[in-house]
C-alpha cells in the first residue's frame, strides 16, 4: 500500500462546520464550575517546575494566564506577558494526556497469601469521570491513534476503554504555533476539527476578549447549554480564522509525507542511522514525552516477607537495551538502530498496523531531546540522500 498522503485528518476544513456560540473570558470560570457540578474531575494546563503541564484545576486561576512558552530544538523556556491570555500564546508542553487514559503505571494484578490461601485483591479503584480542559488538535489526533491501538482490533485494553467513556474533551484551537509544531504538514492541526466534546478559540482583539465555543458532541452541546452564551456572529468566525491562520503561518517546520513509507523501507541500511547513533544518548525522553508512544512492560514485585505481590504495567521505551530483549540478548545494540526502529515505526509500519501515521506533528520529542535530534531533519536528511544518489538537487528546506 502506498502512503501518498498522511492518513489523519488528511482533508481539514478551512472554517467551523458545526453551531456556534459565544461566550466572556469570564465565564470561563463557569465551564469550569458546570463541569464540576456534573461531576467531572477537571485537569488543564497548569505552569510547574517552569514548564507547562497538565494537572487538576477548580478555576481559571490554575491555568497559564499570561504565560508564553519559547520552544526549540533541546530548549523550552517559558516567561510571563501582562496579556491575560489563557490559551494562545503557548502550545504543548512535556506531558501529555495520555497520562490520564494510558497511564504511565497500573496494577493489574495483586494477591495476598494469608496461611496456606493465596487471595487476589481488587486493583482498580473506580474510575473517576474526568473533563481534559486546553486539548489540541495535535493531541486530539493523538488521542484517536492511541484509540485505534488500544481498543481496535480483537483486543482491546479495558482500562484504557473505561477511562476513555468516562472522559469528556474541552478542546482548544491554536493560537500561536510552537517553534517545533508541525501539524499543518501531517493534516493534524492547529484547528481541531474532531474527536472534541466543546472546541474552543480564544479572542482577544478590539478590547474584547471572548470564546468561540464549537459543539461536537451531544455531551458537549448540554455542558454548554448551562452557560451563558450568545450565536456568533459571522465577525465572530472571522476573527476565529484569523487566530488560526496566525498559527498555521508561523510553523517553520514540515514533513513530506509523501511515500515516506516506501522511502524508509528502502532506507533500512542508510548511513544515516549511524550518524544518529553518534549523537543519540537513549534517554527515552523522546518516546515519553511523544502522545501516541504506547509501549509497556510488566513488573512482578514482592513485599519482603514474600506475602504480598504485585503485576505493574508501566511506560516502556524502544530506546532501552531491555526492549528488544530476545533469547538471551538485545537484537537493537546501538543507539542509532533503536533510533531507525522508533522513527521507522512511527512514519512506515505504522500505516501497516493500524492504518494511520504514529506521528502528530506536537514537536514534543524535538524540544525535549537533550541532544537537539530533530524528527523533521532526519527524514529530510534520509529522503534527500535518495536524491544524491539519484544525482538530483537536495530538497529546500
Ligand atoms: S514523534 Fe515527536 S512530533 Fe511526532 S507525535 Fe511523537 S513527540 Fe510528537
Ligand atoms: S533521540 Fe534524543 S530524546 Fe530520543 S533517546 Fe535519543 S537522545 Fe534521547
Amino acid at each position: 500500500m502506498k502512503t501518498e498522503k498522511p492518513q489523519v485528518d488528511s482533508a481539514a476544513p478551512e472554517t467551523f462546520s458545526t453551531e456556534l456560540r459565544v461566550f466572556t473570558i469570564d465565564h470561563l470560570n463557569n465551564l469550569i464550575a458546570v463541569l464540576t457540578s456534573h461531576h467531572y474531575q477537571v485537569f488543564g494546563p497548569i505552569v510547574r517546575d517552569k514548564a507547562i503541564v497538565y494537572d487538576e484545576i477548580s478555576s481559571v486561576s490554575d491555568l497559564p494566564v499570561g504565560w508564553i512558552d519559547t520552544q526549540t530544538k533541546a530548549s523550552y523556556r517559558l516567561s510571563k506577558r501582562a496579556a491575560k491570555t489563557v490559551f494562545s500564546n503557548y502550545t504543548v508542553g512535556p506531558h501529555s494526556w495520555k497520562k490520564y487514559l494510558h497511564k504511565p503505571t497500573t496494577c493489574l494484578v495483586s494477591s495476598d497469601r494469608e496461611g496456606a490461601e493465596l487471595a487476589i485483591g481488587d486493583t482498580q479503584a473506580e474510575i473517576p469521570m474526568q473533563a481534559l480542559i486546553g486539548v489540541r488538535a495535535c493531541e486530539l489526533n493523538a488521542i484517536a491513534i492511541q484509540d485505534k491501538v488500544l481498543l481496535g482490533g480483537p483486543f482491546s485494553d479495558p482500562i484504557y476503554r473505561e477511562r476513555r467513556e468516562k472522559t469528556l474533551l474541552v478542546a482548544v484551537n491554536c493560537g500561536k504555533a510552537g517553534g517545533t509544531c508541525f501539524c499543518a504538514s501531517m493534516g493534524t492541526g492547529p484547528r481541531v476539527t474532531s474527536g472534541f466534546d466543546i472546541a474552543l478559540t480564544e479572542i482577544n482583539e478590539n478590547n474584547r476578549h471572548y470564546f468561540l465555543a464549537e459543539v461536537g458532541s451531544p455531551k458537549g452541546e448540554a455542558i454548554l447549554a448551562e452557560l451563558p452564551t450568545e450565536p456568533a456572529t459571522e465577525l465572530d468566525i472571522q476573527a476565529a480564522n484569523r487566530v488560526i491562520a496566525t498559527a498555521t503561518h508561523q510553523m517553520g517546520r514540515k514533513v513530506d509525507m509523501t511515500e515516506i513509507k516506501e522511502v524508509l523501507y528502502r532506507n533500512t541500511e542508510n548511513p544515516r542511522w549511524r550518524d544518529v547513533s553518534e549523537r543519540c544518548m537513549s534517554c527515552s525522553n523522546c518516546t515519553l514525552v511523544c502522545p501516541t508512544c504506547f509501549c509497556t512492560t510488566i513488573e512482578d514485585t514482592t513485599d519482603l516477607s514474600g506475602a504480598k505481590a504485585e503485576r505493574w504495567r508501566k511506560w516502556d521505551s524502544c530506546f532501552t537495551m531491555e526492549f528488544s530483549y530476545i533469547h538471551g540478548g538485545s537484537i537493537r545494540t546501538s543507539p542509532g538502530t533503536r533510533y531507525r526502529q522508533w522513527l521507522t515505526h512511527k512514519f512506515a509500519s505504522w500505516f501497516d498496523q493500524f492504518g494511520t501515521t504514529g506521528c502528530v506533528g506536537c514537536g514534543r520529542c524535538i524540544t525535549w531531546c537533550p541532544v537537539g535530534i530533530d524528527i523533521t531533519e532526519e527524514l529530510r536528511a534520509i529522503r534527500d540522500s535518495e536524491l544524491v544518489d539519484a544525482g538530483a538537487p537536495k530538497a529546500k528546506e
